[in-house]
């Protein structure tokens, strides 16, 4: 296990609360304009509560790995004073805690064997056809066997949310054919054995929410705070991903590149930002932070409309 090199942030502002945030990048690529914001807000919002900012890195989808990139997102979280608390943690390393949690939802008679292709089910939510499957059957996806009803949130924008899985994606995949346990369940079971009770990220993962949630509620873990913060789209209207080809971020300008984040955030920055050590822009930038978001006042209006590059 890798351990973040200290900094003087950490020991001024760490063990004041029982926050435990975290920022938990795929290592499918570097890290590009937007995933650095979710990064920085979520690191500003574990040290502006006094907490801890742990950093997962999410590479349970292996075919989607790229050699390399876990090494350049850590760099270049380095390169902006971005230093973690504790052991890096890796979802490759966790397999037993996944089968374990799937374990227990077959206990609770809540997981079935599906051996139906993708190809037969056209992207439409899961008509039940191996719901009787209850028990371990060779060459098939585990699905969760979504109870009926409603989850019902409330974020920390004060938004209250509502999502009727079983209508809005039905029988989720919780452990594919190929034996890759699903995003879904990693992330639950992860923040749950992390004690992570504060989760900043990208806009783009709020329609996960509802999934989560209920996952953690059917593991009797206890549960997260959200607070989802805009994406950064491209001129041509699509959110900055990998998949859009977004460059990485240029570790040689930090101060430059923090102070931007700092703008699209709605944080106010100093004049000298350019000129002041990491350390310092930090400093004021967790500050700021305190003053605009702190536990339920941030409004994620400010960055609506950037469009990046
Ligand atoms: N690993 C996920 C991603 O890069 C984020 C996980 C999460 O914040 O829930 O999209």
């Amino acid at each position: 296990m890798r351990e973040t090199g200290s900094n003087d942030i950490h020991e001024a502002m760490a063990g004041h609360s029982n926050y435990v945030g975290r920022f938990a990048p795929s290592p499918s690529g570097p890290l590009h304009l937007g995933s650095m914001l979710a990064a920085l807000a979520s690191y500003l919002d574990a040290k502006a509560a006094g907490g801890q900012w742990l950093v997962r890195i999410d590479d349970i989808d292996t075919p989607r790995n790229v050699d390399g990139a876990e090494e350049v997102i850590l760099r270049t979280l380095e390169a902006h004073g971005l230093y973690w608390d504790g052991a890096l943690t890796r979802q490759s390393e966790r397999l037993d805690q996944y089968e374990a949690a799937l374990a227990e939802l077959a206990q609770k008679g809540l997981l079935f064997w599906c051996s139906c292709s993708r190809k037969s089910l056209r992207g439409n939510i899961y008509p039940g056809k191996c719901r009787q499957h209850t028990a371990h059957r060779e060459d098939c996806a585990i699905r969760l066997r979504t109870p009926p009803g409603e989850v019902r949130w409330q974020e920390r924008s004060g938004q209250a949310h509502s999502e009727n899985v079983e209508k809005t994606v039905g029988d989720y995949v919780l452990k594919r054919r190929d034996g890759i346990f699903s995003y879904q369940l990693c992330v639950v079971v992860d923040d749950a054995d992390s004690g992570i009770n504060h989760i900043v990220r990208g806009d783009d993962l709020r329609i996960t929410t509802g999934r989560q949630i209920q996952l953690t509620r059917l593991l009797g873990y206890p549960e997260a705070t959200y607070l989802h913060i805009p994406t950064i789209n491209s001129r041509s209207g699509h959110k900055l991903s990998k998949q859009t080809f977004a460059p990485g971020v240029d570790t040689q300008n930090p101060n430059q590149t923090l102070t931007t984040l700092m703008q699209l955030l709605g944080l106010v920055t100093p004049t000298n930002a350019l000129h002041l050590s990491i350390e310092e822009l930090l400093r004021i930038a967790i500050e700021q932070w305190r003053l605009v978001a702190t536990e339920g006042r941030y409004q994620p209006t400010a960055i609506e409309n950037f469009v990046g590059f």
